[in-house]
């Protein structure tokens, strides 16, 4: 199964660069994969997974829950604040806080339900225009802006430029997570994640690479 192999080389990368083994978590990105392949990774005992849509993981999630509740959802894609309240009680961790207004209304309802999950800022290392993220100038304020508003921050998260070495995003990334005493890095994915270990990352989010294609007419794409 790719999901053992993806393993290994996890374990492989972080034995070549000195790391503990075992210390990196592999988030397997399971959006637009059919149901089956995603309960042959629960099956094989994996248990935290990535989903991009809020709208999706609600679709599919919550039953998968109640056979393991054990399991451990993260949302590595763009939060719109209309479904914040959604993706608070769906996630365990939201990757993708990006801009004040979002951070504003998850401290909003965490005031008033007392839930929030665990945060990453999403960071644009690339400053491409067309992607999410907050400016890398930006980042060091953003932080304490969201930590002033007590917003529950473990790490930082990036998708770098899909045309530049992934390597100099990664490492620009942790430097901003070490000067801002974050200590979770969620980088690199099936193309990278062996560059992201050996440059810190804490966890990989890792799709095509488990579970194979992705049938992008689910949802009519991305
Ligand atoms: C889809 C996705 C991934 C996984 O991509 P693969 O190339 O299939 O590993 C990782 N991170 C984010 C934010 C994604 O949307």
């Amino acid at each position: 199964m790719a999901l053992k192999d993806v393993v290994e080389r996890i374990r492989k990368e972080e034995a070549r660069v000195g790391r503990d083994v075992g210390s990196t978590k592999l988030i397997a990105v399971s959006k637009l994969q059919p149901l089956e392949r995603i309960r042959g990774a629960l099956n094989a005992g994996h248990r935290l997974f990535g989903e991009n849509r809020v709208q999706e993981a609600a679709g599919k999630w919550p039953a998968l829950r109640k056979e393991y509740p054990d399991l451990s959802l993260h949302l590595i894609g763009p939060l719109q604040t209309n479904k914040a309240r959604q993706a608070i009680r769906l996630f365990d961790a939201i990757e993708s806080l990006d801009r004040p207004k979002l951070a504003n209304a998850l401290a909003r309802l965490q005031e008033e339900t007392g839930l929030c999950p665990p945060l990453y800022v999403q960071v644009n290392t690339g400053e491409e225009p067309q992607k999410t993220g907050v400016m890398p100038l930006e980042a060091d304020s953003f932080i304490a802006e969201s930590r002033r508003l007590e917003l529950p921050l473990v790490g930082l998260m990036c998708i770098p430029p899909l045309d530049e070495e992934p390597s100099l995003h990664f490492a620009l990334l942790a430097k901003i997570a070490a000067r801002n005493g974050l200590k979770e890095l969620s980088m690199g994915m099936s193309g990278d994640f062996e560059k992201a270990i050996a440059q810190g990352a804490t966890s990989v989010r890792v799709g095509s690479a488990v579970f194979g294609d992705r049938i992008e007419s689910i949802s009519g794409g991305l």
